[in-house]
Protein backbone atom coordinates (compact mmCIF):
# COMPACT_ATOMS: atom_id res chain seq x y z
CA UNK A 1 0.00 0.00 0.00
CA UNK A 2 2.56 2.82 0.81
CA UNK A 3 3.69 2.12 -2.53
CA UNK A 4 0.64 3.63 -4.27
CA UNK A 5 0.52 6.12 -1.61
CA UNK A 6 3.84 7.06 -2.09
CA UNK A 7 2.85 7.62 -6.01
CA UNK A 8 0.18 9.95 -5.32
CA UNK A 9 1.95 12.30 -2.85
CA UNK A 10 4.44 12.75 -6.22
CA UNK A 11 1.95 13.21 -8.48
CA UNK A 12 -0.29 16.22 -9.56
CA UNK A 13 -2.41 14.04 -12.09
CA UNK A 14 -4.66 11.58 -12.03
CA UNK A 15 -3.78 8.49 -13.30
CA UNK A 16 -6.00 5.32 -14.95
CA UNK A 17 -6.86 1.96 -12.95
CA UNK A 18 -4.85 0.58 -16.58
CA UNK A 19 -1.80 2.78 -15.57
CA UNK A 20 -1.87 1.92 -12.37
CA UNK A 21 -1.88 -1.95 -12.24
CA UNK A 22 0.70 -0.95 -15.49
CA UNK A 23 2.76 1.01 -13.54
CA UNK A 24 2.99 -1.59 -10.65
CA UNK A 25 2.71 -4.72 -12.18
CA UNK A 26 6.46 -6.09 -11.58
CA UNK A 27 5.28 -5.85 -7.79
CA UNK A 28 2.27 -6.37 -7.57
CA UNK A 29 -0.83 -8.21 -9.41
CA UNK A 30 -3.72 -6.23 -10.58
CA UNK A 31 -6.35 -8.18 -7.79
CA UNK A 32 -3.94 -6.24 -5.29
CA UNK A 33 -3.97 -3.03 -7.03
CA UNK A 34 -7.72 -2.89 -7.06
CA UNK A 35 -7.98 -4.24 -3.43
CA UNK A 36 -5.50 -1.12 -2.42
CA UNK A 37 -7.11 1.51 -4.43
CA UNK A 38 -10.01 1.01 -2.93
CA UNK A 39 -8.78 0.69 0.66
CA UNK A 40 -6.94 3.97 0.10
CA UNK A 41 -10.73 5.45 -1.51
CA UNK A 42 -12.53 4.62 2.01
CA UNK A 43 -9.70 6.23 3.88
CA UNK A 44 -10.28 9.71 1.97
CA UNK A 45 -6.72 9.70 0.60
CA UNK A 46 -7.76 9.38 -3.04
CA UNK A 47 -11.03 9.37 -4.94
CA UNK A 48 -12.21 8.11 -8.41
CA UNK A 49 -14.01 9.26 -11.43
CA UNK A 50 -14.48 8.12 -14.82
CA UNK A 51 -12.48 9.60 -17.65
CA UNK A 52 -14.27 10.10 -21.47
CA UNK A 53 -12.23 7.03 -22.20
CA UNK A 54 -15.16 4.93 -19.77
CA UNK A 55 -11.91 3.76 -17.76
CA UNK A 56 -11.94 4.97 -13.88
CA UNK A 57 -9.51 7.60 -12.90
CA UNK A 58 -8.11 7.94 -9.46
CA UNK A 59 -6.55 11.35 -7.83
CA UNK A 60 -4.98 12.27 -4.59
CA UNK A 61 -7.99 14.06 -2.13
CA UNK A 62 -6.30 17.38 -0.89
CA UNK A 63 -9.17 17.76 2.09
CA UNK A 64 -10.64 14.56 2.69
CA UNK A 65 -10.45 12.59 5.84
CA UNK A 66 -12.33 9.04 6.35
CA UNK A 67 -15.32 10.32 7.59
CA UNK A 68 -14.90 13.13 5.71
CA UNK A 69 -14.76 12.19 2.20
CA UNK A 70 -16.39 14.89 -0.76
CA UNK A 71 -14.76 15.71 -3.96
CA UNK A 72 -17.51 17.55 -5.52
CA UNK A 73 -14.78 19.29 -8.48
CA UNK A 74 -14.71 18.69 -11.79
CA UNK A 75 -12.23 16.85 -13.67
CA UNK A 76 -10.55 18.35 -16.73
CA UNK A 77 -9.20 15.73 -19.60
CA UNK A 78 -6.93 16.74 -22.13
CA UNK A 79 -7.90 15.09 -25.54
CA UNK A 80 -4.52 16.09 -27.19
CA UNK A 81 -2.30 14.02 -24.43
CA UNK A 82 -4.49 12.90 -22.19
CA UNK A 83 -4.12 14.22 -19.30
CA UNK A 84 -6.47 14.35 -16.39
CA UNK A 85 -6.58 17.11 -13.51
CA UNK A 86 -8.51 18.13 -10.50
CA UNK A 87 -9.94 21.15 -11.10
CA UNK A 88 -10.45 23.07 -7.97
CA UNK A 89 -13.99 25.00 -8.47
CA UNK A 90 -17.01 24.26 -7.35
CA UNK A 91 -20.29 24.28 -10.31
CA UNK A 92 -23.44 25.11 -9.33
CA UNK A 93 -25.92 21.98 -9.52
CA UNK A 94 -28.38 22.78 -12.42
CA UNK A 95 -32.26 22.66 -11.49
CA UNK A 96 -34.51 20.22 -13.35
CA UNK A 97 -37.61 20.17 -13.07
CA UNK A 98 -39.23 17.10 -11.20
CA UNK A 99 -36.29 15.83 -10.41
CA UNK A 100 -34.06 15.80 -6.86
CA UNK A 101 -30.09 16.24 -7.52
CA UNK A 102 -27.99 15.38 -5.04
CA UNK A 103 -24.58 15.26 -6.97
CA UNK A 104 -23.15 15.45 -9.85
CA UNK A 105 -20.42 14.33 -12.28
CA UNK A 106 -18.87 16.42 -14.25
CA UNK A 107 -15.66 16.26 -17.24
CA UNK A 108 -14.39 18.98 -18.81
CA UNK A 109 -12.65 18.36 -22.08
CA UNK A 110 -10.21 20.18 -24.07
CA UNK A 111 -6.53 21.28 -24.48
CA UNK A 112 -4.26 21.32 -21.53
CA UNK A 113 -1.56 24.35 -21.33
CA UNK A 114 0.98 22.04 -22.80
CA UNK A 115 -1.01 21.24 -25.71
CA UNK A 116 -2.27 24.95 -26.55
CA UNK A 117 1.25 26.60 -27.73
ZN1 LIG B 1 -11.82 12.67 -1.19
ZN1 LIG C 1 -2.50 18.16 -23.08
ZN1 LIG D 1 -10.47 15.21 -8.30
Amino acid sequence: MLAVQEFFENSDYAVSVVDLVNHFKEEMNKATVYRILSRMESEGMIHSFNGMDGLTWYAACKHCSHDHHEDQHPHFQCKKCGRVECLEISLPIPKVKDHKIDSEIVLLVGECNNCQS
